[in-house]
């Protein structure tokens, strides 16, 4: 896109309000409105925030939502977070090498879908990261912020890789192939999680919503009838929240974002993300700022936005031509961002309207 182009568009981006899921932090909350109740609270480490609109027909009261809500994302987080010592996940890392152990259909799905974006990725996206996750200060033990020794994260990577975990969907089982192998689900939950709430609402009779875990959003139905939901894609900037670019959504859609500006450490001037490619057991370092792919499936949203947070911008570009998923990237150059869209993404969002 031309520089000047995108300074307009940016202007006239930042003169729209912004949706309010972007602009408050807050704790738990409802609000009820005459068309339409908001919900908040924390989950995974950070906010969510889900909004629906209001049907006569619906099974159960709004103010039970939330209670439904809270419930299925304490599940969740029940199975997936290694912040939780006797959560499924944590039952798996502390287990030894080819026991056979028993996971829920939550996490058997959750697996399965990292695993499939592992493969399709060459390994980009890879959930048996966790070692060298908590090695560089991200995990959930106390942070050190410091550069590890290379010879831990060599020692580290010779025992990692997804290769080394089994899953048996059919038997709800994985196995480990060691037993240090340490699996984080950080990179794909939260898209889970926002899939998970949306059905739930759908299945409540509010298929008119819109659902957000830690900036992974989903939309279905409508706003109100004729007016679409807006989703904001945001622009790269450490201490503020400003919009780069509106999606408008009248369909169930997903949209994921992965960036370097949010969750890392300086260390001698340097950036270290929380992204951690696989391959060489070290922090990102290239000059991809942020990533935001739209899909159907938020989860899957999330584990490619990461994924292609690893391999950079034109790896990811290519992969997104190629299996044709709609991505949105914004590029680090010497005096700014230079914004890159995918085919898919130009054909189905570039009007402003998806089609
Ligand atoms: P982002 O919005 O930057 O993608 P996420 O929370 O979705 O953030 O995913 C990043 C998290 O995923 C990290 O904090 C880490 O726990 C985990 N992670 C880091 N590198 C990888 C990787 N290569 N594959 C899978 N998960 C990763
Ligand atoms: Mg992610």
């Amino acid at each position: 896109m031309q520089r000047p182009l995108l300074a307009l568009i940016i202007l006239l981006l930042l003169s729209i309000t912004l949706p309010p899921l972007l602009r408050h932090q807050p704790t738990s909350d409802v609000e009820v409105g005459s068309e339409s109740v908001t919900l908040s609270g924390r989950t995974m480490g950070t906010t969510y925030n889900v909004t629906f609109i209001r049907e006569n027909d619906a099974k159960i009261k709004p103010d039970r939502v939330h209670q439904a809500i809270e419930t299925r994302l304490q599940e969740i987080n029940q199975h997936m977070s290694t912040y939780i010592p006797n959560s499924e996940i944590s039952r798996i890392n502390k287990a030894p090498a080819n026991t056979p152990i028993k996971i829920s259909p939550d996490t058997a799905h959750v697996i399965a879908a990292a695993q499939q974006v592992s493969a399709a990725t060459q390994g980009a996206f890879d959930i048996t990261v966790g070692n060298l996750v908590n090695l560089w200060g991200f995990g959930p033990e106390i942070k050190l912020y410091a550069i590890p020794d290379e010879t831990k994260i060599e020692a580290i990577l010779a025992e990692s890789g997804y290769q080394r975990l089994e899953l048996d969907s059919a038997l709800l089982q994985v196995r480990k192939h060691t037993d240090s192998l340490y699996l984080d689900l950080s990179g794909i939950a939260k898209g889970y999680a926002v899939d998970e709430i949306a059905e739930l609402l759908t299945q409540h009779g509010f298929s008119n919503h819109l659902v957000e875990i830690g900036g992974e959003i989903r939309t279905g139905g409508e706003k109100r009838a004729g007016s679409p939901w807006n989703i904001g894609i945001e622009r790269p900037r450490t201490k503020e929240h400003s919009v780069q670019r509106i999606i408008h959504s009248s369909t169930s859609l997903s949209m994921a974002t992965s960036g370097d500006y949010r969750n890392y450490f300086e260390h001698s001037g340097k950036r270290y993300s929380h992204t951690i490619d696989p391959k060489t057991g070290h922090p990102i370092n290239h000059n991809l700022a942020a990533i935001s792919v739209l899909h159907t499936s938020c989860m899957l949203a999330d584990a490619y936005a990461t994924a292609f947070m690893v391999m950079g911008p034109q790896r990811s570009m290519d992969f997104a031509t190629a299996h044709d998923i709609s991505v949105y990237m914004l590029v680090k150059e010497e005096d700014g961002f230079a914004a890159l869209s995918s085919p898919a993404f130009e054909k189905n969002f570039s009007s402003g309207e998806r089609k």
